[in-house]
C-alpha cells in the first residue's frame, strides 16, 4: 500500500540530472505579517538569487492591489535550501513591486536595503542577534497548546527552559523547527521554552545587516510551514493571554564595529542616547499591539517611558554585564514586540544609531 508520505519523499534526482529544480517564491502579504508562496519549476543549477527570474502574483488576493492594475511583480532577493522538499530544490524570499519598478506600499525591504547599502552603515557592518517569541496555539480552540481546555495552567515559573509533560507543550514542533533552519542555511542560534506555557524562542544571527531580516522572516517562514504539518497555529500577538502571563517579543541585539572595539562602550552609550531621544518614533514602528505587552510588568519596561540598564530585564534597551566588563560588545533593544517586521526594526536602529546626527 502506498502512502502519500511515499510520494513526498519521492527521489528527484534523475529531475535534477536534467538541472530541473523546484523553486518556492516566498512574499509578505498585504498585513505585513502574513507570509505566502507558490512555486515553480527552474531550469539549471541556481547558486545567485540575482540570477533567478522575477515573478508575479495577484495582488487584489492578498490584499496589496485594488483598480485595474493588479499584478504584483516578485523579485528575488535571497535564497534557501529547501528543507521540505530537499535535493536541489530551493526557498526564494522576494521582495515586491508595481509593472513600472516601484516598491509596493507593504515593501518594508526596500527601504531598509536603502539604509543598510549607505556606505556609512556599511561601514559600521552592523550586526543584529533576533529573538524570536511566539506562541504555539490549539487549532480548534486557538488556546495555547498544552493549556487545559477554557482554563489556565498553574502560574508561571516552571516553563521557562522547562523540561516535562506539565511544563513542555510543543517540542517536536520546536525542534523540527530548529533542524529545518539549519538545513536551509539559516544563521539560527538556538531555541528555548518561553515563561508563558507554549510559547517559546528561537534566536537569528548574529547576522549582518539586512540579512538578519531576510532570515528572520524565512525562519518565521518555515515555522508556519512545520506548524502547518503539526495542526497547530503559531501566534505572533504579542500579548497573546491578558492578564498575569508574560508577552511575546522580538529583542533586537545590536553592535556596530565601533562598539566592538576597544572602546566600544563609549560608542554604546552614544548610540543608547539617540534611541532615547527617538523613543516615540521607534515605538510606532516596533508591531501592532505592543502597548499590551510593554505595560511595565512581566520583564517589560512601560511603553512610555525610555530606560536602560546593565543586566536589567524590565528596561527598554539592556547592556550585558560581559559587555560593561569587557568595555565593548552589544545591547540589547527589548521594545520590539513578536510580531515587529524585522525590516523596520533593524533599518530603524541602523538609521538612528549610524545616520542620524540629531
Ligand atoms: P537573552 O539572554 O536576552 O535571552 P539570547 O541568548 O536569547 O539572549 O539572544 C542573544 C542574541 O544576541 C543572540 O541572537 C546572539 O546571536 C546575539 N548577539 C551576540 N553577540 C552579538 C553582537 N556582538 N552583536 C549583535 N548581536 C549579538
Ligand atoms: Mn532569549
Ligand atoms: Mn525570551
Ligand atoms: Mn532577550
Amino acid at each position: 500500500m502506498s502512502t502519500v508520505t511515499d510520494f513526498i519523499n519521492l527521489n528527484l534526482s534523475a529531475i535534477h540530472d536534467n538541472n530541473k529544480l523546484i523553486a518556492e517564491y516566498i512574499w509578505i502579504g498585504g498585513t505585513g505579517l502574513d507570509l505566502r508562496s507558490k512555486a515553480r519549476t527552474l531550469s539549471g543549477p541556481m547558486d545567485d538569487p540575482g540570477k533567478l527570474p522575477k515573478w508575479n502574483y495577484d495582488g487584489t488576493s492578498t490584499g496589496q492591489a485594488c483598480g485595474k492594475d493588479t499584478e504584483v511583480i516578485l523579485y528575488p532577493q535571497a535564497m534557501f535550501k529547501d528543507p521540505f522538499r530537499r535535493g536541489n530544490n530551493i526557498l526564494v524570499l522576494c521582495d515586491a513591486y508595481n509593472p513600472l519598478g516601484d516598491p509596493i506600499y507593504t515593501n518594508r525591504r526596500y527601504y531598509a536595503a536603502k539604509t543598510f547599502g549607505h556606505p556609512d552603515v556599511v561601514a559600521e557592518a552592523p550586526w543584529f542577534g533576533l529573538e524570536q517569541e511566539y506562541t504555539l496555539m490549539e487549532k480548534a480552540t486557538k488556546w495555547p497548546l498544552g493549556w487545559p481546555q477554557g482554563g489556565y495552567p498553574r502560574p508561571q515559573g516552571p516553563y521557562y527552559c522547562g523540561v516535562g509533560a506539565e511544563k513542555a507543550f510543543g517540542r517536536d514542533i520546536v525542534d523540527a523547527h530548529y533542524k529545518a533552519c539549519l538545513y536551509a542555511g539559516i544563521n539560527i542560534g538556538g531555541i528555548n521554552a518561553e515563561v508563558m506555557p507554549g510559547q517559546w524562542e528561537f534566536q537569528v544571527g548574529p547576522s549582518v545587516g539586512i540579512t538578519a531580516a531576510d532570515e528572520l522572516w524565512v525562519a518565521r517562514y518555515i515555522l508556519e510551514r512545520v506548524a502547518e504539518i503539526a495542526g497547530v497555529v503559531v501566534s505572533f500577538d504579542p500579548k497573546p493571554v491578558p492578564g498575569d502571563w508574560n508577552g511575546a517579543g522580538a529583542h533586537t541585539n545590536y553592535s556596530t564595529k565601533s562598539m566592538r572595539e576597544e572602546g566600544g562602550y563609549e560608542a554604546i552609550q552614544k548610540a543608547i542616547e539617540k534611541l532615547r531621544l527617538r523613543h516615540k518614533d521607534h515605538m510606532a514602528g516596533y508591531g501592532e499591539g505592543n502597548e499590551r505587552r510593554l505595560t511595565g510588568d512581566h520583564e517589560t519596561a512601560n511603553i512610555n517611558i525610555f530606560s536602560w540598564g546593565v543586566g536589567k530585564r524590565d528596561v527598554s534597551i539592556r547592556v550585558g554585564r560581559d559587555t560593561v566588563k569587557e568595555g565593548k560588545g552589544y545591547f540589547e533593544d527589548r521594545r520590539p514586540g513578536s510580531n515587529m517586521d524585522p525590516y523596520v526594526v533593524t533599518s530603524m536602529i541602523a538609521e538612528t544609531t549610524i545616520l542620524w546626527k540629531p
